[in-house]
């Protein structure tokens, strides 16, 4: 290790920054976030450096350096565009035993900046030794999107409670064991989801030994959307929850790619109903989850899309509630949403659809279907779990008003690489349906701006690939090996 990470302690020191540009202003400011006071040396200062003077959060040393000028500092910057100046304060500073930074000199540095992930009071610093800034920033924004932003209070409730846990738990192993329960278990997860009150009487009850072995006392289930298909889609929150549940209760549109990012030690259950089988009942699934909840289990409750869009999470909330069962919804993209991103469609657009309405295919044959309601110009429809509907839906649209020509799109496999897109119009799309009979998951999308797939098309999956479609082959699947790719996108934890 050529440099040494330290966390200096700067809130009653001053720092010496010589130079009043752009690159001065940046450390500058990290600086000031440290709480140290600056003295800025320069013959001219950036706008926002002349506001922090005028605001005396900076103070103005002089116009020209001199190297007296570095005594009884802490640090000195060196951060002016003139190489031989920039040496004079390096060696000035040495001289007088302060510690210097020149920018983007490593060679005359006796400290480097890390890039700097701030979860006050936990902070990452990360550094490269000066070789690759680029890199070490990039890993910051890897670290930035796979932190939960609350991590910072997580570390002051831990602060809190430090001395009491000390007085408690006289065994270190069982105070580390208690502690790595609380970072990682519901006490956390009750401060990440704003329920600080909870999460101190949670530690209350660990501490009157209501905790036996610091095993959870209570458990939560974590409904969860995990989006149409593609693992990029899921949400930071999805993917911190699902590593970290006990249990997985998933559904049939969870694809295996995405199950493979569930903590792996986890139990999984298959709750979905496939073609044939007999899957779980609705009410058998709510008592499944309060059983193991009830057991101190985190259960993640796992399901395609959003819970909450035609995804019966509501039922599920309604029986949780009831039985007092504490439980969080993260929301997933639905399917609508996604597959018309994938497909270039945008579901509103300012020439074509003010109003977009999502359809359940379900209950279409019931005589309360407001056909009319739905035949209107200028709105998107999206009709989900419609593929054996296609035709009935396509008719009723056309005898409630739709004109023939109004553009239809069924998509198949949505967001992933099986994704297929059936293309036509309302008069046309059920034939072609007939015809290629792609298989479900299918959302059925009506409306002038299913016209716009394609031209605005940008996705290509192996599907599209394999039926040639012209600009398909090849350049899709770079494309998708692009986005999985580590650090233009963080890896699974
Ligand atoms: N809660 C889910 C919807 C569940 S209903 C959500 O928010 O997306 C199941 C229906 O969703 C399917 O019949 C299909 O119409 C649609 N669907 C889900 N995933 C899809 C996908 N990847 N591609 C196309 N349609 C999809």
């Amino acid at each position: 290790m050529d440099w040494f990470p330290i966390f200096l302690a700067l809130r009653d020191s001053s720092a010496l920054v010589v130079g009043g540009g752009a690159v001065a202003l940046r450390k500058t400011r990290q600086l000031l976030e440290a709480g140290c006071s600056i003295s800025v040396v320069a013959p001219h200062c950036d706008r926002e450096f002349q506001a922090w003077i005028s605001e005396h959060r900076v103070s103005y040393g002089a116009v020209r350096f001199e190297p007296e000028m570095v005594v009884g500092h802490r640090l000195v910057i060196a951060a002016t565009d003139d190489p031989e100046l920039n040496r004079l304060v390096a060696q000035s500073a040495n001289r007088f035993g302060v510690l210097v930074n020149v920018v983007d000199d490593p060679a005359l540095c006796s400290f480097i900046m890390p890039a700097v992930v701030d979860r006050s009071p936990l902070v990452i610093a990360v550094g490269t030794g000066g070789r690759a800034p680029i890199l070490a920033r990039q890993v910051r924004a890897y670290l930035e999107a796979l932190l939960p932003s609350a991590l910072g209070r997580l570390a002051n409730f831990m602060g809190e409670w430090r001395a009491s846990v000390r007085r408690h738990v006289s065994r270190p192993a069982q105070r580390r064991r208690l502690w790595e329960h609380v970072a990682r278990g519901p006490v956390a997860e009750h401060l990440f989801a704003g329920r600080e009150a909870d999460a101190h009487r949670l530690m209350t009850q660990m501490l009157d030994g209501a905790c036996v072995n610091s095993q959870p006392i209570e458990g939560e289930v974590y409904i969860v959307g995990a989006g149409p298909g593609d693992p990029e889609l899921l949400t930071m929150r999805a993917l911190r929850l699902m590593q970290q549940c006990d249990v997985v209760l998933y559904d049939r549109l969870v694809s295996q790619e995405i199950l493979a990012l569930v903590r792996r030690d986890a139990e999984r259950i298959d709750v979905g109903k496939r073609c044939g089988e007999r899957g779980w009942s609705q009410e058998q699934i709510h008592q499944e989850m309060i059983r193991l909840a009830r057991e101190g289990k985190r259960v993640l409750r796992l399901k395609g899309g959003d819970p909450l869009v035609f995804g019966r999470g509501g039922e599920e909330m309604e029986a949780l509630a009831d039985a007092g069962v504490a439980y969080q919804v993260v929301p997933g993209i639905t399917a609508a949403v996604g597959c018309a991103a994938y497909a270039g469609i945008p579901l509103t657009h300012r020439n074509y659809a003010h109003s977009c309405v999502f359809v359940s295919g379900h209950n279409l044959d019931d005589a309360e279907t407001d056909w009319r309601r739905l035949a209107q110009p200028g709105q998107t429809i999206v009709f989900y779990m419609a593929l054996g509907r296609v035709a009935t839906i396509c008719d009723e649209l056309r005898r409630h008003g739709l004109p023939d020509t109004t553009p239809a799109a069924l998509i198949a496999h949505g967001t992933t690489r099986e994704q297929e897109i059936l293309n036509g119009t309302i008069a046309t799309l059920a034939d072609t349906a007939a015809e290629r009979r792609p298989g479900p998951p299918a959302l059925l999308i009506v409306g002038e701006v299913a016209g716009l797939h394609e031209r605005l098309r940008w996705f290509h999956s192996d599907r599209a690939a394999a039926s040639h479609e012209p600009s398909a082959i090849g350049e899709g699947r770079d494309r998708l090996e692009m986005t999985r790719g580590w650090p233009d996108s963080p890896p699974p934890c």
